[in-house]
């Protein structure tokens, strides 16, 4: 099946404003919900969302084989089930339909009427019914920074990080999409100094730079996935927000490491970008030293040139950049991310969610997390408002930015924004 959709030279007669993240050479999907509370999975051109439901119905699909229903869902699962084919077969069609050559939908005003809104006028839901979420830990310079805190400086990354894409699995149940505001959770800390546990909101509450990949129906309880066929198994990309509380998982991770530090929150932008999409941004990963064992090795380009970005806005204030990283600084790629998961035979599902792990880079200013970003709070970041941050206030937005530019195209993800709430009183 060609991909024609990434053609750099083609035009949309919907207008895409510079430096959009959303050419026509995108094409993402997602689910969002109408002013007249229709709920459709959709794409987005420039600052236009589009109802494939209403495409669908309208017969724009003709031709694919697709369940009558596909598109009139409130999740991508089974448009996700259906595989790698179908995706691409959906979206050259979109480019085409979309094509400024193409007068068929571009001059029927009764049509355009139902199947455009303006990204204003819509409200984006979780793109998918998320079953299963593993967050990995595959950024060599974040683990590092990680483990001379809380460990011990001489020896920071541990003997296995090396060799295992490290990662544990979190909940689903708290993923929300990108303009839900979390609360700053209560839990227990033990303060510095203290022999015994404490109760209250969380201190030190911090973001984690992320993303995470959606995956499709890859195997059958047992069958691993070979590393070289595991991107076939992956459907698209998204912006990543780990929310977490450091002081209450400074506390509770030993010996099983990440739990309510982290359950409590995680914001996803809303867009899926798929990997079609992302393809012209292929680069070569780090190098890997040793040699992984064999089932995960890889040649080639298995990393993406991602720029990724990561602001503050305090409430009724400028924003700040406190953050410019790279998706490609990873150390282990997404693919042998997917084969070690399933080396032991896990079953993998249409709608699971993997994320990278806090992406650091090798300078300060691209550092991930707020605890890395201020070195566990001794070096306070300064806002544009003159306000100090070591980490996240209440009523702070955390907005994460990321996208692909070469020299023709610039594919984007939009935004992962969210406000971090007072704690809850607990009494
Ligand atoms: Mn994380």
């Amino acid at each position: 099946m060609p991909n024609i959709a990434n053609d750099p030279t083609r035009k949309s007669w919907i207008n895409v404003p510079e430096n959009s993240d959303f050419p026509i050479q995108n094409i993402p999907f997602g689910v969002f919900i109408t002013k007249e509370d229709v709920i459709t999975i959709g794409t987005r051109i420039g600052n236009s969302a589009i109802d494939m439901g209403a495409l669908q119905q309208l017969g724009y699909f003709e031709g694919i084989d697709l369940t009558d229903d596909m598109f009139m869902q409130d999740t991508l699962n089974d448009f996700i089930s259906d595989g790698k084919k179908t995706w691409r077969l959906v979206r050259n069609r979109l480019v085409e339909i979309f094509d400024s050559e193409n007068s068929k939908l571009r001059d029927n005003k009764k049509h355009k009427d139902v199947v455009i809104f303006d990204v204003k006028d819509i409200e984006m839901l979780l793109p998918v019914q998320i079953g299963d979420y593993t967050d990995f830990y595959s950024s060599k310079e974040h683990a590092t920074n990680v483990g001379k805190m809380f460990r011990d400086p001489e020896n920071a990354l541990l003997p296995n990080w090396l060799h295992i894409p490290v990662g544990y699995h979190g909940r689903s149940s708290t993923i929300v999409p990108s303009g839900v505001s979390v609360r700053r959770p209560n839990g227990q800390t033990l303060p510095a100094d203290a022999k015994e546990p404490v109760f209250g909101p969380s201190k030190l509450v911090d973001f984690e730079l992320e993303t995470a990949f959606i995956t499709t129906d890859a195997n059958l309880m047992g069958e691993p996935i070979p590393v070289d066929q595991a991107e076939e198994y992956i459907f698209g990309m998204v912006l990543f927000n780990d929310w977490s509380a450091r002081d209450i998982q400074k506390w509770e991770y030993v010996p099983l490491g990440p739990f309510l530090a982290k359950n409590f929150a995680s914001s996803i932008s809303p867009w899926i970008v798929t990997m079609d999409a992302l393809e012209a941004f292929r680069v070569t990963g780090p190098e890997q030293s040793p040699t992984p064992l064999p089932y995960l090795q890889q040649s080639g380009e298995n990393a993406f040139d991602i720029n990724l970005q990561v602001a503050i806005k305090p409430e009724n204030s400028e924003e700040t950049v406190v953050s410019n990283s790279n998706f490609k600084y990873m150390y282990w790629s997404m693919s042998q991310q997917l084969a070690h998961h399933t080396i032991n035979g896990c079953r993998i599902n249409s709608g699971d969610m993997m994320g990278s792990g806090t992406i650091s880079g090798s300078t300060p200013d691209s550092f991930g997390s707020m605890l890395e970003l201020t070195w566990g709070g001794k070096n306070p970041i300064i806002l544009s408002d003159g306000s100090e941050r070591k980490f996240i206030n209440d009523n702070d937005t955390v907005i994460i930015r990321g996208y692909c530019q070469n020299d023709e195209i610039r594919i984007g993800f939009g935004e992962c924004a969210s406000k971090l709430l007072p704690a809850i009183e607990i009494k």
